[in-house]
């Protein structure tokens, strides 16, 4: 016997005979012996439904109605599954993340996970009833709902598998696994037997959706050893584990592209200190998150900055550095750009091979793919080239390094 944590995400859940299959699969293990606790997410489309919905009656909704309104997405899912589940003659009950403990703090629609009290889940499952989580959501230290962000399910289902030091866990989604590349974009995209927390992490973090990113930094924080598979089928899947030498042989893991980025340079910046700090403390100030920076040692005593971020943001920057550019004197001008794509390559290996960085550009060099900014971590490599070229230079980069073929 085992105690199980499984989640199943939008699609998984999207239609009702899909919610059937997952009442099935949850049966079966129940019939195995185990005990399960499954989170769930909202039914496909319907968290963009609500975030439509509120568009309609307001131009600037209030984050904490918000996360009221998009909290109701999962609540619908708990008591789909558990009635199906309890059609099936499966003891079962649903309970909300306020129920299953899951506290939070922060910024409402992007709260964190704070603690877990399993106390209520625990109950349950000693009683020999499964519990069906609602994914996404939590609540504050005021007794406010708060959600986790979007794919914030993710991060409800590694932490009540940490809170309940469940043996298993699985994330159940509409690919049977991590692939080397997204396979709605690289068709032969191969699918990973396992792969490090902290290539995922990057790869999540830089446009990799399967997982949500915090989900994979809270899994590695707290040792949640977790399996990505299909709800469809039952194929293996994905391991995410901590990484072990055999996993350096391999350079690159994966390939991941973001749609929709724009970039803002700032020339002419007088080369004194302060500047910089001038300039990316007033796009904090307004809260944007910008993405790769990269800046030019000075030149005739003037620097410049480029830095990327999500279109929808352009505006409000180009807003936030109206008035930082009066301070920065005459010379100083803003330049930006939409309609860019970012492309990455991550993987362990690079740690211990070189060259890596030559072999993309050259792959993009060749397929007369032209690269504009370029940045480094240890393990991932990040260019951005025009957006209408992103899935081609996914393509290139991606047969460059083998990811179409098992590693030798
Ligand atoms: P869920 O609704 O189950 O949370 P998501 O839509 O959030 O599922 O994530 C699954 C999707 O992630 C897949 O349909 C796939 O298109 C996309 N994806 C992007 N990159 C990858 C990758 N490298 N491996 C697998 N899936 C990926
Ligand atoms: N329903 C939420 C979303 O669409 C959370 C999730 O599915 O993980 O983002
Ligand atoms: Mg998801």
């Amino acid at each position: 016997m085992a105690l199980i944590v499984q989640k199943y995400g939008g699609t998984s859940v999207g239609s009702f005979d899909r919610i059937r299959n997952v009442a099935q699969r949850v049966k079966a293990l129940v019939v195995d012996g185990n005990q399960v606790a499954v989170v769930v997410s909202a039914m496909g489309g319907v968290t963009d439904q609500l975030l439509a919905m509120a568009k309609q009656v307001s131009s600037n909704p209030p984050e904490r109605e918000m996360d009221v309104l998009l909290s109701t997405g999962e609540q619908q899912s708990i008591s789909l599954v558990t009635m199906a589940l309890l059609e099936l003659g499966v003891p079962t009950v649903s309970l909300t993340g306020s129920q299953a403990g899951l506290h939070t703090s922060g910024t409402h629609t992007r709260a964190r996970i704070d603690n877990i009290d399993a106390t209520i889940t625990n109950k349950y499952l000693e009683e020999g009833k499964v519990v069906i989580v609602a994914g996404f959501q939590g609540v504050n230290e005021e007794g406010l709902i708060q959600t986790l962000g979007r794919g914030g399910s993710d991060l409800s289902a590694i932490a009540v598998a940490a809170s309940v030091h469940a043996d298993v866990c699985q994330i159940l989604t509409d690919v049977d696994g991590v692939y080397t590349a997204d396979p709605r974009v690289v068709k032969d995209a191969r699918k990973l037997p396992e792969i490090s927390y902290d290539e995922l992490l990057e790869l999540a973090s830089v446009g990799t959706k399967v997982m949500q990113s915090r989900s994979v930094e809270f899994a590695k924080k707290y040792g949640v050893k977790f399996e990505v598979r299909s709800s469809l089928n039952n194929n293996p899947g994905t391991i995410v584990t901590e990484e072990h030498d055999s996993m350096e042989s391999v350079v690159i893991r994966g390939v991941s592209i973001e749609r929709s980025q724009a970039r803002v340079t700032i020339i002419g910046i007088p080369d004194e200190p302060g500047m910089s700090a001038r300039i990316l403390g007033a796009l904090a100030e307004a809260e944007i998150n910008i993405d790769m920076i990269v800046s030019n040692i000075a030149h005739d005593g003037f620097a410049r900055h480029s830095f990327t971020m999500h279109t929808n943001d352009l505006g409000r920057a180009q807003a936030a550095l109206k008035p930082v550019l009066a301070d920065l004197g005459p010379t100083a001008q803003i330049e930006s750009e939409a309609g860019i794509g970012k492309l990455s390559v991550v993987g362990i290996g690079m740690r211990s091979h070189s060259g890596v960085a030559a072999q993309m550009f050259t792959a993009l060099g060749a397929a007369g793919i032209n690269i504009g900014m370029i940045t480094t971590s240890e393990i991932k490599i990040s260019v951005t080239v025009d957006e209408v070229q992103i899935e081609d230079a996914a393509r290139v980069v991606h047969t460059a390094f083998n990811l179409d073929r098992p590693p030798a």
